[in-house]
């Protein structure tokens, strides 16, 4: 009885596998569903669990320092110009920056993630998608899909990132302006003083005032402590220490000049790799 059991099984798996050759592409054909149908001996169903369990982001022992590198804008934000950057646009200014600070901290031994992808834009459904998956909580509705790239929506996606690739440190880079008085300018750093990060928030960005205005003296570099309800969205959402750079104004002849030569761009961005230095205590 049993070897007519298991002959007819055979058979019959050979009658699926052969024709499963005839099957339409969009049939499921995998291996796996079909070991799952065979071994079901009762139409029970699995059901996905309605909210996945959260995955919590990780340090793994050995991993480097990891910092998220925000270029600030992008796509079809162009952010800040004005007469004083050559007809430069802050989008791609700050593109530039991050690549800088990028090779400076790999030379440190840092794994650096740029989060602003030129080649591919990810758009609010995708950052959905796989916050969902993670059992993140996300405000979905604070998503928007404008095609900018748009600060809460860059902080998820650092977020979804952070439980792939552990960040220890998000800096995002921008350039201010002020037309209402040509004279301001300097650099300011900002961060949030009421989010679960922020004692390292606060620490990251006085290091990182504290050395940009000592290689830098002109900038007069600072750090800038704002609540949540004034906070840059990027400083408040990230669930890292994270700041906001805004290097100089655009809006100042002598910062816009600054913020164009190379020679100034590469010690900026030298003070800065040094500052998370300082931070990270290497
Ligand atoms: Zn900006």
């Amino acid at each position: 009885m049993k070897i007519k059991l298991i002959a007819t099984v055979i058979i019959a798996s050979m009658l699926l596998m052969s024709c499963s050759l005839f099957r339409p592409a969009e049939s499921p054909s995998s291996p796996v569903e079909s070991d799952t149908e065979s071994a079901s001996t009762t139409d029970e169903v699995t059901e996905p669990p309605m909210t996945a369990e959260p995955v919590i982001p990780v340090k793994k022992p050995g991993d480097p320092l990891t910092v998220c590198i925000d270029a600030g804008h992008g796509y079809t934000d162009p952010g800040c110009t004005t007469k004083y950057l050559s007809g430069k646009y802050e989008r791609e200014i700050v593109s530039d920056y991050s690549k800088v600070l990028k090779t400076k901290l790999e030379e440190m031994g840092c794994r650096v993630i740029l989060l602003r992808n030129d080649e591919h834009y990810v758009d609010a459904a995708e950052i959905a998608a796989a916050a969902r998956k993670l059992g993140m909580s996300i405000l979905e509705d604070k998503l928007v899909d404008d095609g900018r790239f748009a600060p809460y929506n860059r902080s998820v996606w650092a977020n979804v990132l952070h439980r792939d690739t552990y960040i220890d440190l998000f800096v995002s880079i921008h350039i201010d302006s002020f037309e209402e008085m040509e004279s301001v300018r300097g650099t300011r750093i900002y961060y949030c003083t009421d989010t679960p990060y922020s004692i390292g928030s606060k620490k990251l960005c006085d290091a990182l005032a504290e050395s940009v205005k000592a290689a830098l003296p002109d900038t007069n570099a600072r750090s800038f402590a704002k609540s949540s309800a004034e906070a840059y969205v990027v400083t408040k959402h990230t669930e890292m220490p994270s700041v906001l750079i805004e290097m100089g104004f655009a809006t100042n002849p002598d910062d816009a000049a600054s913020i164009l030569d190379t020679e100034w761009r590469d010690s900026f961005c030298r003070a800065i790799a040094d500052g998370i230095k300082a931070y990270s205590g290497n």
